[in-house]
């Protein structure tokens, strides 16, 4: 069978400090925290996920909160910024909220015709606001007025000292060229996908290589229905050259994972079972949930590593 991608699915990041990073995204981006659980590779450390009301793929953006990590150090081979994407005319809104938060290097811009105001997130990581047309409704839970709200990711700039060989991987993936402006090329899938269908390749032949650290991106996921779309798009992978992983049970979908030629880790995801798998959606990230295979160490994990967070 062929696949088709819809998108992005998530975006997973790394952060220091967990309750520095929780109250950012809920309460300064007013994002909705869908699942607190843990990284399944590493369970002493949380696994944040935030998203719109139930984390709809193509809105969650996730965190591994290392506890004093240092911070990452920007350059080639990573995404370099993460994109939301925010109704037309919302940017002063915008600007005057993150500004009164203390958010740093508020910067505005425009890029491909679109207005953008970029920011820096609580581990210096790049993010940015970027107005354009979206049907896709918004978390309102928070107190961000929903004319103005978050409606999920609007692209990811990837920073490349190779451009070619990526872009290839996009067409083979479904994306196709928009746009070009300066060192950034746009792809994006033809009938826009589930929101989140843009990709920018930043290309910087003479930058060096990001070290990664609290604030990178340590990798993006790209959604496709179900397992079946999943095979199909691991064969096309591995057709391709890639060296793919096996399909991995991350409880709330299944990951297939490859390293892309620039460097950035790529996921492709299930949009299936989804995050109100284990809980009610009235109640979505409020308890920490634990996989199978790590719920024996629940009370070692709640006492000695994991810090309990305030909403
Ligand atoms: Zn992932």
């Amino acid at each position: 069978m062929t696949y088709h991608i819809n998108g992005l699915h998530h975006v997973t990041a790394l952060a220091s400090d967990a309750q520095t990073n929780n109250d950012f995204f809920t309460r300064t981006l007013g994002l909705r925290r869908v699942k607190k659980t843990v990284n399944f590779d590493a369970p002493q450390v949380y696994h944040l996920y935030y998203g719109d009301r139930t984390g709809t793929p193509g809105t969650v953006i996730t965190h591994f909160p290392f506890p004093h990590t240092r911070r990452g150090q920007p350059g080639t081979g990573e995404v370099g910024e993460t994109a939301f994407a925010v109704p037309k005319g919302a940017l002063d809104y915008w600007q005057a909220r993150l500004s009164q938060s203390g958010v740093a290097g508020l910067t505005r811009s425009d890029r491909l015709g679109e207005a953008r105001l970029c920011f820096a997130g609580p581990d210096g990581e790049a993010l940015a606001l970027v107005e354009t047309d979206d049907a896709r409704a918004p978390w309102t839970g928070a107190d961000v007025p929903e004319a103005h709200a978050i409606r999920g990711f609007h692209s990811v700039t990837m920073c490349l000292a190779e451009a070619d060989a990526s872009a290839a991987l996009l067409a083979r993936l479904g994306y196709v060229e928009t746009g070009r402006e300066g060192a950034v090329t746009r792809y994006a899938l033809p009938d826009g996908g589930n929101g989140a269908g843009r990709i920018d390749i930043e290309h910087a032949p003479d930058t060096d290589e990001a070290r990664q650290g609290a604030g990178s991106v340590h990798h993006i996921a790209f959604s496709v229905p179900d397992r079946d779309a999943q095979d199909a798009a691991r064969r096309d992978m591995l057709d391709a050259g890639y060296q793919v992983t096996p399909p991995i049970d991350r409880d709330y979908f299944w990951a297939i994972y490859f390293r892309s030629p620039g460097g950035v880790l790529f996921e492709i995801a299930t949009d299936v079972p989804g995050f109100d798998r284990d809980e009610d959606i009235a109640h979505l990230g409020e308890a920490l949930k634990l996989p199978r295979q790590h719920a024996h160490l629940r009370a070692e994990l709640e006492q000695r590593h994991l810090a309990p967070l305030s909403d």
